[in-house]
C-alpha cells in the first residue's frame, strides 16, 4: 500500500490531491516552486463534478463564503456600452459566468487550509530516480528523500512531467494565442459585471475582484508561440504592451496598470494533450497531464475531480499501477470532453475581423433568448457533470466494517 506521496504544486490540484490522500493516511509532502502561496488569478468556475468535490471535502461553506457575486458576461463598445449580455441565471448558473466564481487564489488558500501535509516553499524537483521500492528525489536545495510516489500537480509547464515523461513540446499544444492576467484599480465601476471588450485578435477584460475599487484584468492577443524567458517578467510585460498597443476602451489604463502589478501573469493559451497520465511510481494531475486551457472553463473542475479519482483509486487497489490504470479510465473521457474548445476556438474569444467581432455578439444574444436558452446550455454547458464519482468514503467504510470496527 501507498504510504508516503511527494506532490510537486501547491496550486489547486495539488492541495486537492494532498486532502484526499490524508485522509486515507498517506503521509504527504508537498514542494512549491514558489516561496508562498501564489494569490494570483482571475476567478475560476466552479462547475459539475467540480463543485461534488468541494461538497464531499465539506468546503464548500467555505467557498460559497468566498464566491464572487457576479451579474454575467457583457460585450462593451469602446464607450463602454453593453452591445450584449449573458446574465449567470440566462443559463441556470452554468453559463461562461458560472453560479459559483471564486477567485482563484482564495480557492487554492481554502485548498490549502484544509490539510496538513508538509510543504516545502520554494523548492522544486531537479532529479527522479523510479525505482522498484520508490522514488529517490533531489530537490533544488540539495535535500534528498525517497517516497511510495511522486505526483506532478505543477500546472502545464510541469517539472516533473518533464523529468518523467520528456520536454514540454511533446505535450503542450498551443491554441493561439496568449493571456496576461493581473489586479488593477477598477477603471469603470463594474458592479458585478465582466465586461469584455475586442478589437481584431486582440481582447481585453475586467472582472470584480474582492476589494473594492480593484478589477482582475484581462489582455489577450492572438499569436504564434513566442520565445521569452519565463522568468524575466519585464520581457514578457513589453510583449503584452507591444501587441495591445493602440487598443480602445480602458485598455490603456489597464497597461499602465500592468506595470507596476505584483501578480502580472502572462501564459500562452495551450493545452496539454498525452497518451497516459503515469509512467512506473510517478503520475500527473490536473493542468500537468491534462490541461483544457482557461476558454473551456474547465481546468479547476478537471483538477479537482482528478485529485479525488487519483486518491480514491489509490485507497482502492494495493498496487499503484492498478490504481493509476484505474485512474486513467475513469478520467479519460471526462478529459476528452473536458478539453472540447468552444465553438471557433480561441478565433470565438478573440475574433480576427470585425465582422466576426459583430457575429460572436448576435450569436451570444440568440444563446440567451429564451427559446433557445434551453438548448445552449445542454450543447456547451453541461460538460462538467460527464463524469460517475464514486463514493470512495464508502469503500472505505465497507472495509472498516468487514474488518469488524464500526466505520468512523
Ligand atoms: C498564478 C496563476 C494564475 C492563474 N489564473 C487563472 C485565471 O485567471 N483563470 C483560469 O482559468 N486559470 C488560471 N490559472 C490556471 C488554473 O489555476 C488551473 O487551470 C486550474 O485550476 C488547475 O490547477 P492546477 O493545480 O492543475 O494548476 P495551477 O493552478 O497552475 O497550479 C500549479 C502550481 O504548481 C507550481 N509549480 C509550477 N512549476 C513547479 C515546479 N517545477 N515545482 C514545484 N511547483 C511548481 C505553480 O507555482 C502553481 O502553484 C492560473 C494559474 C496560476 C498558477
Amino acid at each position: 500500500m501507498t504510504r508516503t506521496v511527494l506532490i510537486s504544486g501547491a496550486g489547486i490540484a495539488g492541495p486537492a490531491l494532498a486532502y484526499w490522500l490524508e485522509r486515507r493516511g498517506v503521509a504527504v509532502t508537498v514542494v512549491e516552486s514558489a516561496p508562498a502561496p501564489r494569490p494570483g488569478g482571475q476567478t475560476v468556475d466552479l462547475r459539475g463534478a467540480g463543485r461534488t468535490v468541494v461538497e464531499r471535502m465539506g468546503l464548500m461553506p467555505a467557498v460559497r463564503a468566498a464566491c464572487m457575486d457576479q451579474e454575467g458576461l457583457a460585450y462593451v463598445d469602446a464607450t463602454g456600452r453593453h452591445l450584449a449580455e449573458m446574465r449567470v441565471a440566462d443559463l441556470g448558473g452554468d453559463g461562461i459566468v458560472s453560479e459559483y466564481e471564486i477567485l482563484r487564489g482564495d480557492l487554492s488558500r481554502i485548498l490549502l487550509g484544509a490539510t496538513t501535509a508538509e510543504y516545502l516553499w520554494g523548492v522544486r524537483v531537479t532529479a527522479l530516480d523510479d525505482g522498484p521500492d520508490g522514488v529517490a528525489v533531489t530537490f533544488s536545495d540539495g535535500g534528498t528523500r525517497t517516497f511510495d510516489l511522486v505526483v506532478g500537480a505543477d500546472g502545464p509547464h510541469s517539472g516533473i512531467r518533464w523529468l518523467a515523461f520528456g520536454p514540454e513540446e511533446e505535450f503542450v499544444r498551443p491554441v493561439g494565442g496568449y493571456t496576461a492576467w493581473f489586479t488593477a484599480p477598477d477603471p469603470v465601476g463594474l458592479d458585478g459585471w465582466y465586461e469584455m471588450y475586442n478589437e481584431p485578435g486582440r481582447v481585453a477584460s475586467i472582472r470584480p475582484d474582492s476589494t473594492p475599487g480593484r478589477a482582475k484584468a484581462g489582455l489577450s492577443f492572438l499569436s504564434e508561440p513566442l520565445e521569452y524567458d519565463r522568468r524575466d517578467l519585464a520581457a514578457q510585460r513589453a510583449i503584452v504592451a507591444e501587441r495591445m498597443r493602440g487598443t480602445g476602451w480602458v485598455a490603456p489604463q489597464l497597461l499602465a496598470a500592468m506595470e507596476t502589478a505584483d501578480d502580472f501573469y502572462l501564459d500562452l493559451v495551450a493545452q496539454v494533450r498525452m497518451d497516459r497520465w503515469s509512467t512506473g511510481r510517478v503520475a500527473l494531475v490536473g493542468d500537468a497531464g491534462y490541461a483544457p486551457c482557461p476558454l473551456t472553463g474547465m481546468g479547476t473542475s478537471l483538477a479537482l475531480v482528478g485529485a479525488y479519482v487519483l486518491a480514491g483509486e489509490l485507497g482502492r487497489h494495493a498496487s499503484h499501477e492498478a490504481a493509476f490504470a484505474a485512474y486513467e479510465e475513469r478520467m479519460r473521457p471526462y478529459v476528452t470532453q473536458g478539453q472540447v474548445l468552444p465553438p471557433g476556438g480561441i478565433r470565438g474569444y478573440a475574433p480576427h475581423s470585425r465582422a466576426a467581432i459583430r457575429n460572436r455578439i448576435w450569436t451570444m444574444k440568440l444563446m440567451v433568448s429564451r427559446p433557445l436558452r434551453g438548448l445552449a446550455r445542454r450543447l456547451f454547458f453541461t460538460r462538467a457533470e460527464a463524469i460517475d464519482l464514486p463514493d470512495y468514503d464508502a469503500d472505505r467504510d465497507d472495509r472498516a466494517v468487514t474488518a469488524g470496527s464500526r466505520p468512523a
